[in-house]
């Protein structure tokens, strides 16, 4: 479990290498992606809790998992998740698509449509005085999500947006992956320096059994090949090598 002091926001890892996200203040928490329920259940009543709202990237089960759970536990939780995905996501009880925005924790929160990976995946803006982003499994660091349901070309679009926003955006990814992708990176551009010092960063994180997310916006744009790349063709040609990568 790992704090960050200035945003307030807790990562408790799960299963083989998923992040659940919990943002709280004082009273009330907002929890991103719960693949389990128990570890949410314990943190929220030891430090006495109250469960506002559960956000929903996407459908997957490592993502999905402990939310009927948590529904028995606080019935009065809010459950976020894309209008268009009320058949795999059933318990939602508050829809929203691209462009909503919404209040939680005191704070505006903007929901991005940002296709590829699934049909439907959105992200979560918190605008703040540091702006965070809950990425799901669509940005990870060094690395972007596997285009399950969409093509090529929605995963591409839906990166750009992502570099529209500030710079010192704060990213949310739902899964540890870093090293793997940095690693994978380096294969493509051996003398990139940028790529190595993140690595050597990310060694002694995880020697010291942090995590390395999340990970800014702005040193992403150095080290993240499919955030770098020019176009389309670049773009597909990484993410397929990546595909076929061990
Ligand atoms: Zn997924
Ligand atoms: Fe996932």
């Amino acid at each position: 479990m790992e704090f960050n002091k200035e945003q307030n926001i807790f990562g408790i890892r799960v299963l083989s290498d998923n992040v659940i996200w919990i943002w709280r203040n004082n009273k009330s928490a907002v929890v991103v992606d719960p693949a389990l329920a128990k570890p949410v259940i314990k943190y929220l009543k030891s430090n006495n809790l109250d469960l506002d709202a559960i956000l929903q990237t996407h459908h997957h089960s490592d993502h999905i998992g402990g939310t009927k759970e948590l529904i028995k536990e606080w019935p009065n939780v809010k459950v976020i998740a894309s209008k268009k995905e009320k058949d795999r996501i059933p318990f939602q009880n508050l829809s929203v698509s691209n462009g909503d925005k919404l209040r939680l924790l005191n704070k505006e929160v903007e929901v991005i449509e940002v296709i590829g990976h699934t049909r439907t995946h959105i992200a979560f803006y918190f605008m703040d005085k540091v702006p965070v982003l809950f990425i799901g499994d669509t940005l990870f660091s060094a690395g972007c999500g596997r285009i399950f349901e969409g093509t090529y070309k929605q995963m591409y679009d839906s990166l750009k947006k992502i570099k529209l926003l500030p710079q010192n955006t704060l990213i949310y990814c739902a899964h540890e992956y870093t090293k793997s992708n940095l690693l994978w990176a380096l294969n493509h551009e051996p003398e990139n320096q940028n790529i190595k010092n993140k690595l050597i960063e990310v060694e002694k994180k995880i020697a010291l059994k942090e995590l390395t997310i999340p990970f800014l916006l702005e040193e992403e744009m150095k080290i993240n090949l499919f955030l770098r790349a020019d176009n389309l063709k670049i773009f597909s040609y990484l993410r397929a090598n990546k595909d076929a990568w061990v």
